[in-house]
């Protein structure tokens, strides 16, 4: 519990201290709040905290006060050290859901309508893809697809599609580690009034802060490094138009029905007040590996942004803090030797997600990716040998033997 009036300077102490954690019994940690609902004093006490009056709780799918922890947390995070142009700290609210899509869910459902279009870059999650070209495209909202790198395609898009409501970044997007530039292209959407989101599950608040340029909403996997140890699904939704987030956002929230769980939101809590110091072993270790896959005799290419000869390390480096854990490789005997370096890794784990301890490898084109069709794929530069790693923890010289004895022969 921080004395509020001696400010915290330093993005770990945040993680660990931040939002109201003077919890009943004296207890240490938060406690899980494994209830359904909450209970009323009086008929009088509930009809106050029904209308707003009274911030007690009432009901687990509406809030909980171990989702609030981490709520606060996050909030705290991604707006850590950020100022509004009067000099105000930025201000956020943030909604705890059952998983990244269901955060992004509400993110949509509550900005778009039937007849409006998104637009987006052309490499991404393949869970987002689907969410826009399935489910949103049945209820009458479209969605464009461009290279957002390209500002003058951003720009000519907006202005010959009136019915653009909506920019969604996801940077740096997965599996290609592309970084499209969010000040640019948050800039000229608010040129034009569009809403502007972000994904910024593959950077965390640590390495990217969204927020600094003219965002709307900002939402995470939380499943990924913000959990860190790949123990739970979950999602945050984080948006500065208080107003909203209070209202309408939380009403579609309610009514979608995605609330994350007590036990989830525990995890969660715990893994991040690690945060700053597992980004950073994340990220040193990647480095290493990216040295040693560049210089590869079986290796065709390496996708990292913190290469210099990545076509978005200039944007990477403006806004990141470091180029970060994610990274993809193409091996030069294509899916066939793909799968037999998977097949044949020790120590690296065979599974798809990523921001875990241990270090992940997938193939995206029969994984991650399966429910692109193989033309969109390609286009988005998801090629058939394409392996994605998200680097872990471990000790780097484990890490390394283990990827050169599966490349061994290849
Ligand atoms: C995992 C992921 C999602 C979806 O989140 P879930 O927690 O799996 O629902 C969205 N965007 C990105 C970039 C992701 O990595």
């Amino acid at each position: 519990m921080n004395n509020k009036s001696v400010p915290l300077t330093g993005i770990s102490s945040v993680a660990i201290h931040a939002g109201d954690r003077n919890f009943a019994e004296y207890s240490h940690l938060t406690p899980i709040f494994a209830t359904s609902t909450f209970v009323f004093d009086t008929a009088q006490q509930g009809m106050e905290r029904f209308a707003g009056e009274d911030p007690g709780f009432i009901y687990s799918r509406w809030g909980n006060p171990t989702f609030r922890v981490a709520e606060e947390t996050i909030a705290a995070l991604e707006a850590f050290n950020i100022t509004e142009a009067d000099g105000n700290p930025v201000q956020l609210k943030a909604l705890l859901h059952a998983s990244g899509q269901a955060a992004m869910t509400t993110m949509f459902m509550s900005n778009l309508k039937s007849g409006d279009t998104l637009l987006s870059h052309f490499s991404l999650y393949g869970g987002s893809h689907e969410l826009m070209h399935k489910v949103l495209a049945q209820n009458g909202i479209n969605t464009i697809i461009i290279d957002m790198r390209d500002l003058n395609v951003v720009e000519d898009t907006i202005r010959q599609n009136p019915a653009i409501r909506l920019v969604h970044i996801e940077t740096p997007a997965n599996p290609t580690i592309q970084c499209v530039d969010i000040e640019a292209v948050a800039g000229i959407a608010k040129q034009h009034g569009l809403i502007v989101t972000v994904d910024n599950t593959f950077a965390t608040p640590y390495l990217q802060q969204p927020f600094k340029y003219k965002v709307d909403f900002v939402f995470h996997s939380t499943t990924k490094f913000l959990n860190g140890h790949g123990t739970a699904i979950g999602g945050v939704l984080l948006g500065k138009d208080i107003d909203f987030m209070t209202d309408k956002a939380w009403k579609w929230y309610k009514l979608l029905g995605g609330n994350s769980n007590p036990f989830d939101a525990f995890l969660l809590i715990q893994g991040m007040k690690t945060l700053e110091v597992r980004m950073d072993r994340h990220c040193s270790n990647a480095v290493a590996v990216t040295d040693f896959l560049s210089g590869h005799k079986a290796i065709a290419h390496v996708n990292y942004n913190g290469l210099s000869d990545h076509p978005d390390y200039t944007t990477a480096k403006k806004q990141m803090r470091h180029p970060g854990a994610m990274l993809s490789f193409e091996l030069k005997g294509g899916l066939k030797a793909g799968k037999k370096f998977i097949d044949a890794l020790q120590m690296c784990v065979r599974a798809v997600s990523l921001g875990t301890v241990d270090t992940l490898v997938s193939h995206p084109a029969s994984m991650t990716h399966y429910g692109v069709p193989r033309e969109d794929r390609i286009r988005y530069g998801i090629s058939d040998g394409l392996i994605r790693m998200s680097t872990g923890m471990e000790n780097i010289a484990d890490i390394l033997n283990d990827l050169e004895q599966a490349m061994e022969g290849l």
